[in-house]
C-alpha cells in the first residue's frame, strides 16, 4: 500500500515513514502542499496523511483541493496539533476521513490507518455488481441488465432491486422492504411495495420464462433463480 505523508516537520515525517516502512508500507513524504496535486495524478496513492499547518497552503485547503481534483475515494487522515473541535470539524468538512492529534503514539496512527483501509475495502464491496441468474445490477451506472439488455430503473425501483439482490435467495418481509427501501418503520397498510414490485416485474421478468422476483405468500418477496 502506498502512503503519501504531507508534513513539513521533518522529524514527524521521518518518524511516520520509518514506522510505516517497518510495516511494509511504501511511503512518500512531501513537505509542502503545492507539489501534492501534481504528484496525485502520477503516483498510485492509497492513503494520505495530511498535516494541517503547512507552508503555502494549509492542510484543510489542500484537502478540499484533493477532493475537487477528483480524488474523492482516497482516504485522508489529518494530523492536527490544534486539537480544537473547530479544526477537527473544518478538516472533516473539507473531506478528511479521520484525524489524529499530535503528539500521537505510532500504534495509534497504525490503528487509524488500518480502520480507514478496512472501511475503504467495505465501500468497495458495496460497489460490487450484483447478479442473479442472467440479471445483473451495475451499481456504478445504476442500471439493470438482463440477458445482456440494459433496463432503465427509477431510483426507487433501483433501491428495491438492489436490496432484493443483496439478499438473494432470502425471503424479505414486507416490513423489512418498507424499512430498507422506503424508510417506513411500520406497515401502515400502504400498497407502495406491491406497486413497485409490480413495476419491477414488468421491467425485469416480463417476457422471460424464469421469473426471478417471487412472492412467498404470507411472508414477503425473494429474488432467486429457482422456484
Ligand atoms: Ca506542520
Amino acid at each position: 500500500m502506498n502512503v503519501l505523508v504531507i508534513e513539513d516537520e521533518v522529524n514527524v515525517a521521518a518518524f511516520i515513514k520509518k514506522g510505516l516502512e517497518e510495516e511494509n508500507y511504501q511511503v512518500e513524504t512531501v513537505q509542502d502542499g503545492m507539489s501534492v496535486l501534481a504528484l496525485l495524478g502520477v503516483k498510485p496513492i492509497d492513503l494520505i496523511i495530511l498535516d494541517i499547518i503547512l507552508p503555502g497552503i494549509n492542510g484543510i485547503e489542500l484537502c478540499k483541493k484533493i477532493r475537487q481534483n477528483g480524488f474523492k475515494d482516497v482516504p485522508v487522515l489529518m494530523l492536527t496539533a490544534l486539537n480544537s473541535t473547530d479544526d477537527v470539524v473544518k478538516g472533516l468538512n473539507a473531506g478528511a476521513d479521520d484525524y489524529l492529534a499530535k503528539p500521537f503514539k505510532f500504534a495509534e496512527l497504525l490503528a487509524r490507518i488500518n480502520a480507514l483501509t478496512r472501511r475503504m475495502n467495505l465501500t468497495q464491496n458495496q460497489e460490487e455488481n450484483l447478479q442473479v441468474a442472467d440479471l445483473k445490477l451495475d451499481r456504478n451506472a445504476k442500471v439493470a441488465i438482463r440477458a445482456g439488455k440494459e433496463i432503465k430503473l427509477t431510483s426507487t425501483e433501483y433501491r428495491l432491486l438492489e436490496h432484493l439482490m443483496i439478499n438473494k435467495r432470502k425471503v424479505l418481509s414486507r416490513s423489512d422492504l418498507l424499512e430498507n427501501v422506503w424508510d417506513i418503520r411500520f406497515d401502515v397498510g400502504t400498497n407502495v411495495l406491491d406497486v413497485y414490485v409490480n413495476y419491477l416485474r414488468n421491467k425485469i421478468d416480463k417476457g422471460f420464462d424464469t421469473k426471478l422476483i417471487q412472492t412467498v405468500i404470507g411472508m414477503g418477496y425473494v429474488i432467486k433463480d429457482e422456484t
